[in-house]
């Protein structure tokens, strides 16, 4: 198997955690949208989840961090087309709901979408609150186990 530089690279960006949800990696969240060789180094294209989130700043020096060995990192934030929670990967979304927060359904559903308890399955829930623990999330309780969950809501 050739292993590239950029081979490489992917394998350490595969390892770096989103600071608000560490349990995704930025791959899994779908925000690294290309990596480039340039002459001194990398070039890291990356486009935010939520634009003026905080977390935006701490991602590029995590990635800046991650990858220094590789050389000189640029980082370019490209905000269009912009991020959506269509990007979640298969893998993030099992880590979520693993991880007890129900992945977020489709942004255009037609008919409301009732998030399944990451728990016992159960798509008997009520909604609590409109904002769970960040604002990317709504608070949800299930009717089946009536336990609380989050929801990462489609966007
Ligand atoms: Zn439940």
């Amino acid at each position: 198997m050739a292993c590239t530089r950029l081979d490489a690279a992917w394998e350490v960006l595969r390892q770096v955690p989103d600071p608000e949800i560490p349990v995704l990696t930025l791959v899994d969240l779908g925000i690294v949208r290309d990596l480039l060789e340039t002459a001194g180094g990398l070039e890291v294209v990356l486009t935010p989840t939520y634009s003026g989130c905080p977390a935006t700043e701490a991602i590029q020096d995590d990635v800046r961090r991650a990858l220094e060995r590789f050389g000189e990192i640029q980082i370019r934030l490209q905000r269009a087309p912009a991020w959506t929670t269509e990007w979640i990967s298969e893998e993030g979304r099992r880590k979520l709901n693993a991880y007890g927060i129900a992945p977020p359904g489709p942004v255009n559903a037609v008919t409301p979408h009732f998030p399944a308890c990451p728990r016992c399955g159960s798509r008997q829930a009520e909604k609590l609150s409109a904002f769970g623990s960040t604002a990317c999330k709504s608070m949800y309780r299930c009717r089946g186990c009536s336990e609380p969950f989050d929801y990462f809501k489609p966007l």
